[in-house]
């Protein structure tokens, strides 16, 4: 059997894409898709279940191929085009499976342009599909909970994989994206607007697997950049500990990047963790209030303890990434104004900043149903208000997004950390100009807003 794997453009989960709306937004939409426009690694576990069982595997970005079955990852920002590919693909006669959180959480709006959903992890119901089985409509996927009996993914099949993974100097993250790995999936904390944990369940692999995984990826990639995809990497201390001692052990030359809370981090273990190759981390603040956070199921994480991470990793050269959300419930214009302060003052390298969106099946979405005012899922795209807000118009929503990413990225102190400058003369000088471009931010700000804003 010839298999046909479409990943159609769209990075994780039910997607994310940022429609510019001003210079400073093109700018980050520009960049994000240089370097965050990375293959999906369950597409890569699908590749090597499908060649364990004797099939030829074909892949595809966007092309039309020839094939018996094509197995398309869903997304929420994309679905039309994705429904439309798979439309076509079934008039020359292939299969059309769908896999992935969206066709799981909402099957109706692909089951009319497939023959079957995978619905869950995907792993399962391919490995059904390799042994032979037909599948039809709406067939369960169970979570592989020995996630060490998964082959490892087959990069050398997806056909990006030539494309430059050399990094830049201002940038950890090669062009091209890197390797994506999976050493857990899921996560045990409970955010209800989280799509990453309304899946599956949370569990680790073992340390040997991943450092063979690691060790073959430097066989045949020199120097690999490795993305951990892990919703939560550090949740287990001891596990990251031993993960660095097995990477060390093993001689393996490598870089990596890697997602976690910020209370999942100590000075110890960042530096155990640089001395074994972590170039870059990402975390979310998301809101500076600790009672905001606290309605949504995300235990707060003292201010001081944010600033010694962000502080020792400047210092040691590695790069952070703080995620914000703007528009919970209980926020108004003064809340959001504070984080974006506190965004600038935090000093993190990068900072994303989304609008809340409530995600199909958490239990924000919920929450949230009857406040729905926009229905068009491709708008589900974390940048665009979805809901009526009890304080916020959409036009304040939209402004305050904007504010943020001006904010945060033209001042003189966002270069600074950019350029990773640690001379503290250069950064009091910095931090000097900063209050003066914030001045200028205020006075733009109250003349933009003063104007009437579409939306
Ligand atoms: S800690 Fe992160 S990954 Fe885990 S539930 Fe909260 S937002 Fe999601």
């Amino acid at each position: 059997m010839r298999v046909v794997l479409a990943d159609l453009r769209v990075v994780g989960g039910y997607g994310s894409r940022l429609q510019p709306f001003s210079r400073v937004t093109a700018v980050i939409s520009y960049l994000k898709k240089q370097f965050h426009d990375v293959p999906s690694v369950h597409m890569a576990y699908m590749a090597a279940i499908l060649t364990r069982g004797g099939h030829e595997v074909a892949w595809t970005r966007d092309e039309l191929a020839e094939g018996d079955v094509a197995l398309v990852l869903s997304s929420l920002v994309d679905y039309r085009n994705e429904t439309s590919w798979a439309d076509r693909m079934r008039a020359r006669g292939v299969a059309v499976g769908f896999v992935g959180i969206t066709a799981s959480k909402m099957p109706d709006l692909f089951a009319a342009h497939c023959d079957f959903i995978l619905d869950g992890e995907p792993e399962a119901g391919v490995m059904r599909l390799a042994q032979g089985e037909t599948l039809r409509g709406i067939v369960r996927s169970e979570q592989v909970n020995d996630l060490d009996s998964l082959p490892f993914p087959r990069w050398d099949l997806i056909n990006e994989n030539h494309r430059l993974r050399q990094g830049i100097k201002w940038s950890s993250r090669p062009l091209g994206g890197g390797f994506p790995l999976l050493a857990s999936r899921g996560c045990p904390e409970h955010c209800t607007y989280c799509p990453h944990r309304i899946l599956a369940g949370y569990r680790t692999r073992s340390i040997a697997n991943i450092g063979d995984e690691l060790e073959r990826l430097c066989d045949q990639v020199r120097r690999p950049y490795v993305i951990f995809r892990d919703p939560l990497f550090s949740e287990q201390r001891d596990r990251c500990f031993e993960l660095c001692d097995e990477i060390q052990a093993r001689d393996l030359t490598l870089t990596f990047e890697a997602e976690t809370r910020l209370d999942r981090l100590d000075v110890e273990l960042l530096d155990k963790l640089y001395a074994a190759g972590l170039r870059a981390m990402s975390f979310g603040v998301e809101s500076l209030d600790p009672a905001t956070l606290r309605k949504s199921g995300r235990r707060p994480i003292p201010q001081a303890h944010q600033r010694t991470i962000i502080e020792h990793c400047r210092k040691k050269g590695i790069v952070t990434a703080a995620f914000y959300v703007l528009g919970f419930l209980q926020d108004d214009w003064q809340s959001i104004a504070a984080t974006i302060d506190y965004a600038t003052d935090l000093g993190s390298t990068f900072a994303q900043f989304k609008i809340l969106t409530p995600y199909p099946g958490t239990p924000m979405f919920k929450q949230l149903e009857p406040l729905l005012v926009e229905h068009d899922w491709e708008k589900f795209d974390g940048y665009t208000p979805t809901f009526k807000h009890p304080n916020l118009s959409e036009s304040e929503l939209r402004f305050l997004l904007g504010a943020a990413y001006t904010r945060f990225y033209m001042r003189p102190s966002y270069l600074a950390n950019f350029l990773k400058i640690k001379n503290s003369a250069v950064r009091e000088l910095v931090s000097r100009l900063d209050r003066r471009v914030n001045a200028r931010h205020s006075m733009n700000e109250i003349a933009d807003f003063s104007r009437p804003v579409t939306c």
